[in-house]
């Protein structure tokens, strides 16, 4: 039981790869404070899946930085503390440069960046500010393959994970003192609700090709390196992005 009563607030965390990390996170002892966006059917299915008790939902759209305040001001009313937080929510959204109108453009840019990028810093203020006063905490990002290998499509997805990088590692940098550690995982293609029109279609197998392995991650496979990067003993970790694709694309 790694997470024994930790209270683990996780962005996006109904599906997925945040779901994953929720069930994980309970299974290691974790109380888990899952935000979802709109979806409340699904949200209340997942919390009930998850072992142990106490587990809460907060509803919050990551895009308003009013209501991600109230949500960390509601997890702190009810759990007193948060000891983990996951940066994972995110949006996908395709706009290619040579097919979108200058709107559109503009529209993909602005709700890419205020969810994926601005979401995730908004948040980690907030939580940041109560892992400083309690000097512990540990906060990991969700980021992507696509901030290296580059996304062609969806430009701005892309742009925005490059940002969560370097973010990540500026607040490694910031937050050491304060006995917070930050951490970040780079998923290739992950078999989620996120990719699974791309995964039946056409591309699918092209796509599951890209890896030697000839398939895509499981959502858990992420949830390991997340927790991983959670754990005490990771401390020194702190700063590292970890790819978790397969060998799809090598870094170097
Ligand atoms: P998903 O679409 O299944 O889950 C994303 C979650 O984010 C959903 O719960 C969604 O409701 C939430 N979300 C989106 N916008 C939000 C908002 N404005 N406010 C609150 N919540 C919001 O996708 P997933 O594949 O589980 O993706 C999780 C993370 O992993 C994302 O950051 C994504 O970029 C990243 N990622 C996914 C893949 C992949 O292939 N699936 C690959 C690399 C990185």
């Amino acid at each position: 039981m790694r997470f024994k009563d930790k209270i683990v607030l996780i962005s996006g965390g109904t599906r997925g790869i945040g779901k994953a990390c929720a069930m994980s996170f309970a299974e290691e002892g974790a109380i888990c404070a899952l935000n979802y966006r709109s979806n409340k059917t699904e949200a209340e299915k997942t919390i009930h899946e998850l072992p142990g008790k106490n587990h809460r939902l907060y509803q919050a759209d990551l895009s308003n930085p009013i209501a991600i305040e109230e949500m960390v001001n509601s997890v702190l009313n009810d759990f007193g503390t948060i000891d983990v937080l996951v940066n994972n929510a995110g949006i996908h959204e395709h706009h290619p440069i040579d097919k979108v109108d200058y709107k559109t453009w503009q529209d993909e840019w602005n709700k890419t960046i205020q969810v994926n990028l601005m979401g995730a810093a908004n948040l980690t203020f907030c939580c940041a500010q109560v892992m400083i006063k309690q000097n512990q905490g540990k906060i990991i990002f969700v980021s992507s393959r696509g901030a290296f290998r580059g996304e062609p499509d969806q430009p701005a997805y892309g742009a925005s994970k490059g940002g969560l990088n370097s973010f990540g590692q500026s607040m490694a940098q910031k937050l050491a003192p304060y006995n917070i550690s930050v951490g970040l995982v780079a998923p290739g293609f992950v078999q989620t609700e996120m990719t699974a029109a791309i995964l039946e279609g056409e591309r699918g197998a092209s796509i599951k090709a890209q890896s030697p392995y000839n398939r895509v991650a499981k959502a858990e496979e992420v949830a390991h390196a997340v927790l991983f990067l959670a754990d005490e003993k990771s401390f020194w970790s702190t700063g590292t992005i970890i790819d978790v694709n397969g060998a799809s694309y090598l870094r170097t």
